[in-house]
């Protein structure tokens, strides 16, 4: 069963309007590219990405969401209201969150229901952190993220990241025999495995994205940092063919 590679950009914190002119750029390589090409910005930029996108190959997601549609939540933002914006897919328990605002397995799992009443899709993050890794428990801690972090009735309208923690941001990267073994491991987690894409993230750039995407199990990359330039994003890309 193929299934279609999915680079996808994690903008995190960064993006003005002023940098929208990065998405006319980015869609002469999303057009001619086998890959689905994915950027998730800040929400305030979605509408307007959206109204920039139209038309192009360029699809559009949130970085994070509610687990409700409506009500007294300050500063949240629903999956409702991300689809409205333009956004369809949503990347949900990304270890930054999970770090930072101590975001549980099972929190992620009701956003993860929420985006797909909402029509997206989510893309659930898990990974190990270093510590996890040198003390033998990076499978067990994925297997666990996984177990808790995915609605039951998923189906293949899910999108997995293994994201190992210490490769984030960092320019560390995983071996590809690491990568290889995880993402195998991933696959006979899944309820849909034959259809499920699983992508790998951590510091993916021009230099090591053609080895990791050539992996059998590997169907495509989050990309931090690199998103964020569009030679770099759009060399990664190019490896999908
Ligand atoms: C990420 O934010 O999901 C990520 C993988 O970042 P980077 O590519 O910068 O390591």
């Amino acid at each position: 069963m193929s299934r279609r590679i999915l680079i996808a950009g994690n903008w995190k914190m960064h993006g003005l309007r002023s940098d929208l002119g990065f998405f006319d750029a980015l869609a002469v390589h999303a057009g001619k590219s086998n890959a689905e090409v994915l950027v998730c910005p800040p929400s305030t930029l979605l509408s307007a990405a959206a109204e920039r996108c139209a038309g192009t190959a360029i699809r559009l997601g949130g970085q994070d969401c509610h687990t409700g549609a409506t009500g007294a939540h300050t500063g949240d933002v629903a999956a409702v209201m991300l689809h409205d914006a333009g956004a369809r897919y949503v990347i949900l328990g990304h270890s930054e969150r999970r770090s930072d605002h101590a975001e549980s397995s099972s929190l992620v799992c009701a956003k993860a229901g929420a985006a797909l009443s909402a029509g997206l899709t989510p893309i659930v993050c898990v990974g190990e952190t270093r510590e996890q890794r040198e003390a033998g428990e990076a499978f067990d801690i994925v297997a666990a993220q996984l177990g808790g972090s995915l609605p039951a009735a998923t189906g293949s309208g899910i999108v997995i990241a293994y994201e190992p923690v210490w490769a984030i941001g960092t320019g560390l990267t995983a071996s590809a025999s690491d990568v290889a073994r995880m993402h195998a491991f991933i696959r006979t987690r899944l309820p849909e495995p034959a259809t499920t894409r699983v992508l790998y993230g951590g510091s993916v750039k021009p230099g090591n994205a053609a080895e990791l995407m050539a992996l059998d199990d590997v169907d495509g990359a989050l990309v931090g940092g690199a998103s964020l330039d569009i030679d770099a994003f759009a060399s990664i890309i190019a490896t999908a063919g």
